[in-house]
């Protein structure tokens, strides 16, 4: 688990398992940071036949740490049972990585020779941000992926449907960008007992509270209009219309604009969000501390930057002894849609999952997607797995699991589309 990481032991198993089905296959190290543990990359090629440019897999092998005390079972046992692998990391994203890995032994196995090179790779350190891991190996190890022109990784997936309706393929072409926070008061330390009316904690608590009233614009950017848009149909009856066009909706109806707005997950993708959640300031209450701080979490649209973001934060919190700096800001590029992966993921859609939606969709979270849409690598969030809304709860929650079923559907799935985009 991240942190600390030590995630070198799993990249060598799979790196084994790979080297014996017959891939070429090499256990990448990457910077071990502050912790003192191994860290590496798994990283397995199949070869193809050269005609067009890599397709890449991409999971990550890192998990985030699990409190066993609200787990059914042993969060790191790797318990398989009543059809199900239970544990931390089934669905985020070991079982992703074991997907991808089984459809590439499989498509060596059956001679499959397909027209690119497909690309495993399992990176450590996603779930502190990438840095040590996707970050450090597009930086200094562009070689393990060449001119890749495809990816696929996690952030989107199938979202099963209650019978009756169709099961909705989310294809993540766009994420929200981060512009993580920090504001700082500084002052003298002194007695408390003399008051501190204009101490670093209070002129912080009123700078907090500008950013907690603060409205952010309600605004809807061409990849939201058009993956609501091709949500509508499943809408509620009353709703449908106005996703449609979402972003004239928004304007002109107040009532949907209030129904909308109200459902967070979706307001979240027309607005920048702000989450308060760091503070840090004094030891004891008798002493006016010399320093209070405060992290917020913002995520900007796809397209927006953080400098502009942080220019309206000063103006509303209108404290120039606060100072106001960005702690993780990376801009967010999106990827187009209309691409032979999509088309490919379309085709397999349409044979195995007849009915399907198929969705190019915009998530509220970021993943090291990013880190390779910066280098022109067309990338989707896609995992094939049918999932309903409560088991992807698992997800950095309690029992975390995935059915066999699924894990050997998604191969299936991953096959058929390599196959469909590399024939
Ligand atoms: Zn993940």
């Amino acid at each position: 688990m991240n942190p600390p990481g030590d995630e070198l032991p799993l990249a060598e198993l799979l790196v084994d398992f790979a080297r014996e089905a017959g891939l070429e296959a090499q256990v990448v190290p990457t910077p071990a940071g502050k912790s003192k543990v191994g860290r590496a990359a798994a990283w397995a090629r199949l070869a193809g036949r050269g005609r067009d440019r890599p397709v890449v897999l991409l999971s990550h092998l890192d998990v985030v740490p699990a409190d066993p005390g609200g787990w059914a079972v042993d969060p790191f046992q790797g318990l398989v049972a009543g059809g199900y692998v239970m544990g931390r990391g089934a669905l985020d994203a070991k079982g992703l990585a074991i997907t991808h890995l089984l459809a590439l032994t499989e498509l060596a196995r059956r001679d499959a020779s397909l027209t690119r090179d497909v690309i495993f790779l399992a990176v450590p350190d996603e779930e502190t941000g990438g840095r040590d891991g996707a970050g450090f190996l597009v930086r200094k190890r562009r070689d393990l992926i060449g001119d890749a022109e495809f990816l696929l990784a996690e952030g989107g997936g199938i979202l099963a449907a209650d019978t009756g309706s169709a099961n909705v393929w989310g294809v993540a072409v766009a994420e929200k960008a981060p512009c993580w926070t920090r504001l700082t008061a500084k002052g003298t330390s002194g007695h408390a007992s003399t008051g501190g009316l204009h101490g670093p904690v209070p002129r912080l608590v009123s700078a907090l509270e500008r950013v907690r009233r603060l409205q952010t614009e309600v605004r809807v950017v061409p990849d939201v209009e058009r993956m609501f848009a091709a949500l509508a149909p499943l809408g509620e009856p009353e709703d449908r219309a106005g996703l449609a066009t979402l972003g004239a909706a928004l304007e002109t109806d107040p009532a949907f604009r209030r129904r909308f707005l109200a459902d967070e997950a979706r307001a979240a993708l027309v607005r920048t969000t702000i989450a308060i959640t760091v503070l840090r300031a004094g030891t004891s209450p008798n002493v006016v501390p010399e320093e209070a701080r405060a992290e917020l979490d913002v995520r900007l649209l796809p397209g927006d930057r953080c400098d502009d973001f942080l220019e309206g934060l000063r103006e509303v919190i209108a404290d120039p002894s606060i100072r106001i700096e960005p702690i993780l800001a990376f801009e967010s590029k999106s990827s187009p849609a209309d691409t032979a992966l999509f088309r490919a993921i379309r085709a397999v859609a349409r044979d195995i999952d007849p009915g399907a939606l198929v969705v190019p969709r915009v998530i509220a979270g970021f993943t090291d997607a990013h880190y390779f849409r910066e280098l022109g690598v067309v990338s989707y969030g896609f995992v094939p797995r049918w999932l309903p809304p409560s088991e992807t709860r698992g997800v950095h929650g309690v029992n975390e699991r995935v059915s066999v079923d699924n894990l050997e559907r998604g191969v299936e799935a991953t096959i058929r589309i390599l196959e469909e985009l590399g024939r």
